[in-house]
């Protein structure tokens, strides 16, 4: 008998393309230098690390210069909320305040709930309304004087709410053009690269985090868009690699492996058409999953939900039991986020929705281009 899996977990990572692995492959026969090293075969790497980021730096309208290589997004998070901070209190003497959503992942959400904990920061986490959804105005009422960084993500990835980062963008622009100090604007766009228009202009945005392995490139590496004149302190100390924001040397492997996968993600015409396609099977997926009276959507519908994801919560069953049994009948999906899997608790973006049910189970599939539809319950 035939195995057939159904891989529904696109939005914990993704399979490595194909062409992707053909690109690594030929990168690493022959580019092995150091990039930092002066000599020929380092100055080969580097050459080929800096056309990959003029190709990365392209896709979202930036210039090569403003493109930071990390270790993929926990890290450029990690480096935009404590970078932006520790530059603040090294060079001021107010307590900084930041502002946030409650719809952030883990390296966002737990950065500044730790940096507040220490007393570092003040901050606000920002709660949606019960479809998950915030509006600009809710962000930008909270800007007080001592407000530095606001940092909200664009594609939930355990929802799927799509937040109004555009328009965010915009109205802190009129509101920075009219005071002396600059409140700057951080977006993790990992889960939105694929459909979206990522301009960093158009969005209005400061720090932008991307990563690769959700779009069929490598895990462990990702980047950081960082505006010129930005003022942040690196995370660690070492060489001066990155623009001295990022020391180490760098994962040539994996930047040749996401320039690529960016590379094929194609233009916004196309990732637009690839939307379209995903939409009519997450319409399949949910048209079924509704009908049953145990299950209740968790977050929007329509174009604020991004075509790729599913999250249901489902009465009468647990969640391990629920994505257990789904393993065991060929299905991968999961809870919401894989950072948390094997905690029992709601997410604290299932609870912001406010009607987290603790007896319910929390389903998120996520979709890709070859995914099948099949039923679930
Ligand atoms: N932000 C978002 C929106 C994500 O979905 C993820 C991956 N779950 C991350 C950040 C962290 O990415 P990584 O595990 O590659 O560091």
């Amino acid at each position: 008998m035939k195995n057939t899996r159904h891989y529904l977990d696109n939005s914990a990572t993704t399979s490595l393309d194909a062409r992707v692995i053909f690109a690594m492959h030929q990168f690493e026969k022959k580019y092995y230098g150091n990039p930092s090293s002066i000599h020929r075969e380092g100055q080969e790497a580097r050459a080929r690390i800096d056309f990959a980021r003029a190709s990365i730096a392209q896709f979202f309208g930036a210039k090569s210069q403003e493109i930071i290589y990390t270790s993929g997004a926990t890290e450029s998070n990690n480096l935009a909320i404590q970078g932006v901070v520790d530059y603040h209190l090294r060079h001021k003497k107010t307590r900084p305040h930041i502002i946030t959503t409650e719809l952030e992942h883990h390296s966002v959400y737990n950065v500044v709930k730790q940096l507040k904990a220490r007393g570092a920061v003040e901050a606000t986490f920002v709660k949606p309304n019960r479809n998950g959804l915030i509006t600009p105005d809710k962000i930008l009422k909270n800007v007080r004087t001592n407000t530095v960084l606001i940092s909200v993500i664009f594609v939930s990835n355990e929802i799927g709410s799509v937040l109004p980062i555009r328009e965010i963008g915009k109205l802190l622009t009129i509101h920075n053009s009219q005071l002396k100090s600059k409140v700057l604007f951080h977006t993790d766009a990992v889960q939105a690269v694929k459909f979206y228009n990522c301009n960093v202009d158009k969005l209005g945005v400061d720090l932008l985090t991307f990563s690769a392995h959700k779009i069929h490139g490598p895990k462990g590496i990702g980047g950081l868009f960082v505006k010129t004149g930005t003022k942040l302190e690196a995370l660690m100390h070492g060489g001066s690699q990155e623009y001295d924001l990022r020391p180490g040397t760098q994962n040539t492997i994996g930047i040749i492996g996401m320039a690529k996968a960016y590379e094929l993600l194609g233009s916004l015409d196309d990732r637009q058409k690839n939307a379209e396609k995903i939409k009519k099977i997450q319409k399949l997926f949910l048209t079924s999953l509704l009908k049953n009276n145990r299950v209740i959507l968790n977050g929007p519908t329509g174009d604020d939900r991004a075509p790729d994801n599913l999250s249901v919560s489902i009465k009468g069953i647990d969640s391990d039991t629920l994505i257990a049994k789904l393993d065991l009948a060929g299905i991968a999906a999961s809870t919401g986020s894989a950072c948390v899997s094997g905690s029992t608790e709601p997410s604290h973006v299932i609870k912001a929705l406010g009607k987290p049910d603790r007896r319910a189970a929390v389903l998120r599939l996520s979709l890709d281009i070859d995914s099948k539809f099949v039923k679930i319950l």
